[in-house]
Protein backbone atom coordinates (compact mmCIF):
# COMPACT_ATOMS: atom_id res chain seq x y z
CA UNK A 1 0.00 0.00 0.00
CA UNK A 2 3.02 1.97 -0.55
CA UNK A 3 1.20 4.30 -3.27
CA UNK A 4 -1.72 5.24 -0.72
CA UNK A 5 -1.49 7.92 1.51
CA UNK A 6 -1.80 7.40 5.27
CA UNK A 7 -5.33 9.33 4.43
CA UNK A 8 -6.67 7.58 1.98
CA UNK A 9 -5.50 4.01 3.71
CA UNK A 10 -8.16 5.82 6.62
CA UNK A 11 -10.66 6.54 4.48
CA UNK A 12 -10.68 2.65 2.93
CA UNK A 13 -10.31 1.34 5.96
CA UNK A 14 -13.51 3.14 7.37
CA UNK A 15 -15.14 2.11 4.35
CA UNK A 16 -14.72 -1.68 4.63
CA UNK A 17 -15.57 -1.51 8.41
CA UNK A 18 -18.36 0.26 7.63
CA UNK A 19 -19.79 -2.11 4.88
CA UNK A 20 -18.71 -5.08 6.99
CA UNK A 21 -21.27 -3.72 9.43
CA UNK A 22 -23.63 -2.94 7.04
CA UNK A 23 -23.21 -6.71 5.80
CA UNK A 24 -23.67 -8.17 9.06
CA UNK A 25 -26.53 -6.56 10.17
CA UNK A 26 -28.39 -7.52 6.79
CA UNK A 27 -27.37 -11.29 6.73
CA UNK A 28 -28.44 -11.20 10.50
CA UNK A 29 -31.85 -10.20 8.95
CA UNK A 30 -32.06 -12.67 6.40
CA UNK A 31 -30.81 -15.78 8.76
CA UNK A 32 -32.68 -14.76 12.20
CA UNK A 33 -36.03 -13.67 10.88
CA UNK A 34 -36.76 -10.98 13.90
CA UNK A 35 -37.01 -8.07 11.55
CA UNK A 36 -38.54 -9.98 9.12
CA UNK A 37 -41.56 -7.54 8.70
CA UNK A 38 -38.26 -4.92 8.73
CA UNK A 39 -36.92 -6.06 5.82
CA UNK A 40 -40.27 -6.38 3.82
CA UNK A 41 -41.07 -2.99 4.24
CA UNK A 42 -37.57 -2.22 2.75
CA UNK A 43 -38.13 -4.57 -0.09
CA UNK A 44 -41.28 -2.77 -0.84
CA UNK A 45 -39.66 0.65 -1.10
CA UNK A 46 -37.20 -0.37 -3.06
CA UNK A 47 -39.47 -1.90 -5.76
CA UNK A 48 -42.65 0.06 -5.12
CA UNK A 49 -42.91 0.91 -8.74
CA UNK A 50 -42.48 -3.09 -9.86
CA UNK A 51 -44.32 -5.24 -7.92
CA UNK A 52 -45.19 -8.28 -10.09
CA UNK A 53 -42.55 -10.77 -8.82
CA UNK A 54 -43.96 -11.78 -5.35
CA UNK A 55 -43.30 -15.27 -6.33
CA UNK A 56 -39.88 -14.83 -6.91
CA UNK A 57 -39.15 -13.27 -3.90
CA UNK A 58 -38.05 -15.93 -1.68
CA UNK A 59 -35.35 -16.98 -4.41
CA UNK A 60 -34.55 -13.21 -5.33
CA UNK A 61 -33.69 -13.16 -1.03
CA UNK A 62 -31.87 -16.47 -1.08
CA UNK A 63 -29.43 -14.98 -3.98
CA UNK A 64 -28.96 -11.95 -2.31
CA UNK A 65 -28.20 -13.36 0.69
CA UNK A 66 -25.31 -15.32 -1.08
CA UNK A 67 -24.32 -12.48 -2.86
CA UNK A 68 -23.95 -10.75 0.80
CA UNK A 69 -22.23 -13.92 1.98
CA UNK A 70 -19.47 -13.64 -0.94
CA UNK A 71 -19.03 -9.98 -0.34
CA UNK A 72 -18.96 -10.12 3.48
CA UNK A 73 -15.97 -12.98 2.45
CA UNK A 74 -14.12 -10.10 0.36
CA UNK A 75 -14.40 -7.60 2.86
CA UNK A 76 -12.92 -9.19 5.49
CA UNK A 77 -10.28 -10.70 3.75
CA UNK A 78 -9.95 -6.53 2.59
CA UNK A 79 -9.37 -6.42 6.14
CA UNK A 80 -7.36 -8.59 6.76
CA UNK A 81 -4.71 -7.68 3.80
CA UNK A 82 -4.68 -4.06 5.06
CA UNK A 83 -3.55 -5.76 8.26
CA UNK A 84 -0.83 -7.58 6.97
CA UNK A 85 0.16 -5.16 4.37
CA UNK A 86 -1.03 -6.72 1.12
CA UNK A 87 -3.56 -4.74 0.68
CA UNK A 88 -3.86 -2.20 -2.46
CA UNK A 89 -1.85 -5.08 -4.78
CA UNK A 90 -3.37 -6.80 -6.78
CA UNK A 91 -3.45 -10.55 -6.14
CA UNK A 92 -2.48 -12.15 -9.52
CA UNK A 93 0.20 -9.83 -10.38
CA UNK A 94 1.25 -7.42 -7.59
CA UNK A 95 0.37 -3.96 -9.36
CA UNK A 96 -0.83 -1.59 -7.07
CA UNK A 97 -4.53 -1.00 -8.11
CA UNK A 98 -5.39 2.80 -8.26
CA UNK A 99 -6.82 4.46 -5.20
CA UNK A 100 -9.67 5.76 -7.46
CA UNK A 101 -10.37 2.07 -8.20
CA UNK A 102 -10.01 1.23 -4.12
CA UNK A 103 -12.76 3.73 -3.28
CA UNK A 104 -15.24 2.47 -6.03
CA UNK A 105 -15.00 -1.05 -4.52
CA UNK A 106 -12.50 -1.27 -1.51
CA UNK A 107 -12.44 -4.91 -1.51
CA UNK A 108 -11.09 -5.16 -4.96
CA UNK A 109 -8.87 -8.07 -4.95
CA UNK A 110 -7.04 -7.68 -8.60
CA UNK A 111 -6.26 -4.64 -11.16
CA UNK A 112 -8.55 -3.76 -13.67
CA UNK A 113 -6.54 -5.76 -16.34
CA UNK A 114 -6.48 -8.88 -14.45
CA UNK A 115 -9.65 -8.60 -13.19
CA UNK A 116 -11.08 -8.36 -17.00
CA UNK A 117 -9.07 -11.07 -17.77
CA UNK A 118 -10.43 -13.52 -15.51
CA UNK A 119 -14.16 -12.27 -16.33
CA UNK A 120 -12.94 -13.40 -20.11
CA UNK A 121 -12.38 -16.63 -18.94
CA UNK A 122 -15.30 -16.85 -17.15
CA UNK A 123 -17.26 -15.92 -19.65
CA UNK A 124 -15.89 -18.11 -22.51
CA UNK A 125 -16.48 -21.25 -19.79
CA UNK A 126 -20.47 -20.51 -19.30
ZN1 LIG B 1 -3.14 -7.52 -11.89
Amino acid sequence: MRHLTAGQHALLEAELQQRLAQLDRRLAEHHGGLSRAEHAREVLQQDGDDAPQREGERELDMALSDRETAELGAVSDALARLRDGRYGLCADCEAEIPFDRLRAEPWALRCVACESGRERLAGRAA
